[in-house]
Formats: structure tokens, sequence, C-alpha cells
């Protein structure tokens, strides 16, 4: 088989890049290589949804600027006879708690980006109580809120960049890359599970959590791997009102799902690697022993509540800064890029960084939104360009 552009891997990433590049025209013959079509092991059906500008990094907060908009008009841009598109999109808000201790980052934080344009607005305990009387405040010093930011339907997300790229001529190949030749500076095929390569002129690295085992093909090296996170849903008999999503300083989130409630909290001390069956070893009872504490204090009314179930995926954490990187990355060949390592943050940048793939593979360069803060470059100059305060 041979293509113009390969990408290896055909989740949310993969595909939204597979989408801009197939809208410009310009693209050629365009394959996604994706060995499961139903998703089971990607993170981004396991993801919460969750749409926020309160960032620090200026790139981070662009980029879920334009993924706001582009998920508020998704159903109208990406709608296919077989798929409405409907991502559920909520513009609920968000709202960030912190003790004492945060203070300072989060007003830092706020001051970058009421810059950027960002509606936001801090809130001190007596505000917080008025606003949202169902907070605990017991442990809060000070809260940010951010009301047009919100969350949708990850998995319909995909779907919908899956369906409209596939509408406009790209082909999704089902299997896996198992191997990958170059010759000179070039990358010249991959090889795959099922047998048989794929040649392309540019691939395009998009294997979310296993990023660092397609960089290891050309040699190259990506301080990316598999993070277990477990989320959970559960019903709560009390009356709340209509809540954003909510995030404190240990991690711990949740936001409404239907009749009920879903969030967790990243488990900090974990060890890489993939778990995939979460009711045994660490993640046993996790919600009873971490998470539900947590949640309680956010809101006391969770005090009684009832667990329905608990789901598993993993981020691709980069372990360098936990931002993610995009562009060039495997020394000496020009032309395979990635974007990867995007611990919490993929879905609500997806947009963007579909975008700025395609313009990678177009032009070189970034055209819209310069992301070059985000590349492999500051990897070898040792300069971390990580999220601060509330990640
Ligand atoms: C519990 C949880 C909660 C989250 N909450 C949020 C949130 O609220 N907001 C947010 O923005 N983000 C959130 N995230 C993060 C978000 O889900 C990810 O950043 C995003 O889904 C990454 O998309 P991706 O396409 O890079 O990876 P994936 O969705 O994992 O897709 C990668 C694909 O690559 C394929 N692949 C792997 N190896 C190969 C190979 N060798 N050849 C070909 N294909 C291959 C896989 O089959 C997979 O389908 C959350 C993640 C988790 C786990």
């Amino acid at each position: 088989m041979k293509f113009d552009v390969v990408l290896i891997g055909g989740g949310i990433m993969g595909s939204a890049a597979a989408y801009f590049l197939a809208l410009s025209g310009m693209a050629g013959d365009i394959a996604v290589i994706e060995p499961d079509p139903t998703y089971t092991q990607a993170a981004t059906p396991a993801g919460a949804g969750g749409v926020r500008r309160l960032m620090c990094r200026p790139e981070n907060i662009r980029m879920s600027q334009f993924s706001l908009d582009f998920y508020a008009g998704f159903h109208e841009t990406m709608a296919t006879p077989d798929n409405p598109a409907d991502i559920r999109f909520r513009r609920q808000g968000y709202l960030f708690l912190t003790n004492r201790d945060g203070v300072g980052d989060l007003t830092d934080n706020f001051r970058t980006q009421s810059g950027e344009g960002v509606p936001a607005e801090l809130l001190d305990v007596s505000a917080l109580q008025a606003r949202f009387p169902s907070v605990g405040v017991a442990d809060v010093a000070l809260a940010c809120h951010s009301p047009e930011d919100g969350w949708i339907d990850p998995y319909s997300a995909l779907i919908g960049f899956r369906k409209k790229a596939e509408s406009l001529g790209v082909r999704y190949v089902k299997d896996r890359v198992t191997g990958i030749e170059a010759a000179g500076n070039k990358v010249t095929h991959a090889a795959l599970a099922a047998g048989g390569t794929v040649k392309a002129e540019t691939f395009v690295n998009v294997a979310g959590a296993w990023a660092g085992d397609v960089a290891a093909m050309t040699g190259a090296r990506l301080p990316v791997v598999p993070m277990c996170r477990v989320q959970h849903f559960w019903h709560c008999a009390h009356e709340i009102e209509d809540l954003p999503l909510i995030k404190d300083d240990s991690g711990a989130f949740f936001r409404p799902e239907g009749d009920g409630f879903a969030g967790g909290r990243p488990s900090w001390d974990i060890e890489p690697g993939f778990i995939w069956d979460i009711d045994r070893g660490y993640f046993a009872n996790y919600f009873e022993d971490t998470v539900w504490e947590l949640v309680a204090t956010m809101v006391p009314k969770f005090e009684t509540l009832k667990l329905e179930r608990s789901w598993g995926g993993h981020y691709a954490q980069n372990l360098f800064d936990g931002n993610m990187i995009i562009g060039r990355y495997s020394r000496g060949h020009d032309n395979i890029y990635t974007a990867c390592g995007f611990s919490g943050h993929g879905i609500m940048h997806a947009p963007a960084v579909g975008r700025a793939l395609s313009e990678l593979v177009l032009h070189g360069d970034f055209k819209t939104l310069d992301l070059g803060a985000m590349g492999f470059q500051r990897l070898i100059d040792d300069k971390p360009y990580g999220e601060i305060g509330i990640r």
C-alpha cells in the first residue's frame, strides 16, 4: 500500500489530524492505521471530556479556546449522512478550588488567563458559597470559575472526526504498525502486523500511550509512558444545584453526568505501565479508600452516595514536564512527526492539535497557532514547560 500521509493511531488525535489534512484538499492520499475500531484500549473513550481554559501556558489556553469554539459547532461542521455528530457539548463551566498554599499559583494563572481573554473570575469563600451552596469550603481559600468552559462526550467526538475524515476520503486500515524502515533521512515504510508494508511521504506518530513504542521503531526516544487513571460514576440522592466541573489541589475532580456524577483522582504514586484489570491490586477499593473522601470534601452531600461503576484508561504521560510534544522528534528523520504526551488534556486540545499537525505535514511549520514551545527541542535543551498549579 502507498499513501502520501500515514497516521499511526486512529484515536482522537489521529482522527482530528486526518480530518484537517483531508479538509485542506492538499494532502493527497491519507491513511490511518488503527488496530482497534472499537477503541476498547484507547484513552479517548475513557476520558472525562472536560474542555477548559484554566491553564497556565498561553499555548494551552489558546488551543482550548480554539477547541471550545470548534466543539460548540461540532454537530454543524462534522455531521455526515450516517452520523449526527452530537457530542453533547455542555458549557456548564469549570471551577478550581485551592487551599492557602495554592493561592499564589491560582492568582498568577488567573492573570494569564484574563490576559488571553478568558472570562474567568476569582471567587473568595463567601462568593463561592453564594454561587454554589453545595460546595464545601472547609479547605478552600480561593476559587477560580470559568463559566463558559465545559465538557463533551469524547467517544462521540472521536467517531465524529473519524466519520467525517472517512467521508472526505481518508482510509482507515485495521492493523497495527510493528516496525518502521528508513533510508537516509527519510522514513520510507511501516510494517504491519497482518503482513505487508505501507509506504508514505510523511508519517505521524499519534499512538497515544503507545507513542514511545512507535518512536523506538526508528531508534528515537520519547519519554511518554502509559499511566493508568481510573474514573467512577455515582448517584447522589440529595438535591444539588447545577454544578460546573470541579477540581481541587489534590487532583480530585467530578462533573455532572446524566442523572449522576463522574469523576476521580489521578493516582500520583503509581508506576507507569498498562493496567487492564482495575478490580485487583492497586485500584481495588480505590474509590472507597481515596476518592470518596476527597469528593465529599468538595461537596459534603457526597458523604452519602452510591458508586455505580468504575473504569480505567491510560494517560500518555510525558515524564519530562507533563505537557504535549508536537513536531519532529526522530533525529535524522525529516518526515515523521508526533503529537503525544497529553496526560489529561488531549480531548480538550484535539481540534487545535489536529489542525497544527496538518500544518506541519503540509507546510513544515505552524501557520495559525505557534506551538514551537511545545516541540521536542525543549527536551534537548532541558527546558521543561509544564503546567503550574492545578493541572
Ligand atoms: C481517565 C481519563 C480521564 C481523562 N479526562 C480528560 C479530560 O477531561 N479532558 C481531556 O482533554 N483529556 C482527558 N483525558 C486525556 C485524553 O483522553 C487523551 O489525552 C486523549 O484521548 C489522547 O488521544 P490519542 O488519540 O492521543 O490517544 P488514544 O485515544 O489512546 O488513541 C491512540 C490510538 O493509537 C492506537 N495504536 C497504538 N499503537 C499502535 C500501533 N503500533 N499502530 C497503530 N495504531 C496504534 C491505539 O489502538 C489507539 O486507538 C483523560 C484520560 C483518561 C485516561
